[in-house]
């Protein structure tokens, strides 16, 4: 068990700077997830807390020990990779044991700590299997007991279910919270799916361009994105973006000329300052008939997924279509006006540079 402590960790390839300074703290025993587009630094910064990508500039501290100069060997940190990497050549148990054997192990302390991985993960019963015996699931599961087997202060995962298919996805993502349970040992995990994010960690830290946006728990970020990016990012499907002008205090003009009122406090902004308008798909309101304030939309799609459907839907020439998520018994369909109500409440309000107004 360990805490982990970044101070203006910069990485550099040759001249192009990657990681801008990350300051990060991460308690012992807490999940944490990194999570943002293709190419923002995720597996970079990863690889700098494993050692296996030296630091430009700043401190990595791992427990009460600076690491930059330590080996990945002796930081007391297990990776788990998005291949296996196992040895085909070698059992399940084998290829398990591999690590514990060059550390010195006894034949029994291996064979203890094998069997205590096995159970934990309920692959005992594939032990002396080779790899190619085994389905994707099982063997990302034995790359984990090769991870667990060492007794590592700190798990680090790098997009480790990205190989499986979407139902073997959801159910690892039962069982590594599961094992975070059990073990209590601090995790680190990569992922660029935000609902991985949001059902795995303790906190979720938002990259881009390899700063970090924002860190926080999952209903945080949903509920106080500090940027259109946050916002953007985290939810499923995205936030909608609206364009426009304000108005009046809190009201934003669209631009085919209808208002929408919001309860962020556009104080700071002057009458006339381009604006956006956030609301998430679950947050519209969409009917069949007009009500006082509602502002007018085109049904261009509506998708039935039997549990709740999504309409995507145009507001005079906007560019961007809506999307919203309502009920089955939503009567709205495929070619239907739709009137939009867009509770106050629920409207985010971000200036031009995209920060969100409080
Ligand atoms: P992510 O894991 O978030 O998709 P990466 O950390 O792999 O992103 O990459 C971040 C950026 O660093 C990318 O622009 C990538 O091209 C660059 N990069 C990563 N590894 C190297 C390397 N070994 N040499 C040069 N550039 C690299
Ligand atoms: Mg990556």
């Amino acid at each position: 068990m360990a805490h982990l402590k970044l101070k203006g960790l910069r990485k550099s390839y040759a001249e192009v700077e990657t990681l801008h300074g990350i300051d990060l703290d991460i308690q012992d025993g807490e999940f944490v997830v990194f999570v943002g587009p293709s190419g923002c630094g995720k597996s970079t910064l990863l690889r700098c807390i494993a050692g296996l990508e030296e630091i430009t500039a700043g401190e990595l501290w791992i427990g009460d020990q600076l690491v930059n100069e330590v080996p990945p060997a002796k930081r007391g940190i297990a990776m788990v990779f998005q291949s296996y990497a196992l040895y085909p050549h070698m059992s399940v148990a084998e290829n398990m044991a591999f690590g514990l054997r060059l550390a010195g192990f006894t034949k029994d302390a291996m064979k203890a700590a094998v069997a205590r991985a096995a159970q934990i993960l309920q692959i005992e019963h594939l032990l002396d299997r080779k790899p190619k015996a085994l389905s994707g699931g099982q063997r990302q599961r034995v790359a984990i007991g090769r991870a667990i087997v060492r007794k590592p202060g700190v798990f680090l995962f790098d997009e480790p279910l990205s190989n499986l298919d979407a139902a073997l996805r959801v159910q690892m993502r039962v069982e590594l919270s599961r094992l975070h349970r059990e073990l209590q040992t601090t995790m680190v995990y990569v992922t660029h799916d935000q609902v991985e994010a949001m059902t795995l960690a303790n906190r979720i830290v938002v990259l881009s361009a390899g700063r970090i946006e924002q860190v926080g728990t999952p209903m945080e970020l949903y509920h106080r994105p500090v940027n259109r990016f946050v916002a953007g990012f985290i939810g499923s499907p995205k936030m909608n973006f609206i364009e426009g002008t304000l108005s009046g205090p809190s009201q934003v003009r669209l631009a085919d000329g209808s208002n929408v009122t919001v309860t962020a406090d556009s104080g700071r902004l002057a009458v006339g300052a381009k604006v956006t308008v956030g609301i998430r798909p679950e947050h519209i309101v969409a009917s069949a008939t007009r009500t006082e304030g509602a502002v007018q939309a085109h049904v261009q799609l509506a998708e039935h997924l039997g549990d709740s459907t999504y309409l995507h839907v145009t507001v005079g020439n906007a560019p961007e279509p809506l999307t919203i998520r309502t009920d089955p018994e939503n009567p709205l369909n495929t070619g239907d006006t739709a009137w939009l109500v867009l509770p106050p409440a629920r409207c985010f309000l971000f200036d031009e540079q995209g920060i969100t107004l409080p």
